[in-house]
């Protein structure tokens, strides 16, 4: 089959707005209520060529709002399973948060490529405010915005170098 590519990240991060933008369909749920509880979805992309399996991993498992990180760590378990490149999606609005560094370190346990896309960067002014990330130690992060549509091309390039 096609290589597969997760998205992963804690509730309300924009996964499914991401998913939704680079499939180029509205497939996946998008919902302002951090973990409200859907299926997994998966769509074929396809860019300058080649194509690949986008996962959003936002629904795997129960999600209980009094246990985020639970739901957090599951689906991470499922979409690195089989996963050849990660794509691990952080909240430039919200900043770093703690939950991020429990994903950031279910990551780095797996050992697969990792590209850090840095969401909800809806402007210039936003897309520079990216460096608190570094810390999660995945290298540059990637400004992108699912809502107002950049970095879609620079996305998919890191996406396809390391597949
Ligand atoms: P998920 O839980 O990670 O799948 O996140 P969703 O895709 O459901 O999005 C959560 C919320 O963030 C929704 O209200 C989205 O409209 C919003 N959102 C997603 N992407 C962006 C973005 O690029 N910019 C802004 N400002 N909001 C976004
Ligand atoms: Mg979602």
């Amino acid at each position: 089959g096609l290589p597969v590519v997760a998205i992963v990240g804690r509730p309300n991060v924009g996964k499914s707005s991401l998913f939704n933008w680079l499939v180029g369909r509205r497939i996946s749920i998008v919902d302002p209520t951090p973990g409200v509880t859907r299926d997994r979805v998966s769509a074929t992309v396809e860019y300058a060529g080649r194509y690949f399996e986008l996962v959003d991993t936002g629904g795997v498992g129960v999600v209980d709002r009094a246990d985020l990180s639970t739901a957090v760590e599951r689906q991470i378990e499922y979409a690195l399973a089989s996963a050849a490149v990660v794509v691990f999606v952080v909240d430039v609005r919200s900043g770093l948060v703690g939950l991020d560094e429990e994903v950031a370190e279910r990551l780095r346990r797996w050992g697969k490529p990792v590209i850090l896309a840095a969401n909800k960067a809806d402007t210039e002014v936003l897309a520079c405010a990216v460096g608190d990330f570094y810390k999660l130690g995945f290298g540059a992060p990637l400004p992108v915005s699912a809502e107002q549509k950049r970095g879609k091309e620079e996305l998919l390039e890191a996406i396809l170098s390391r597949l």
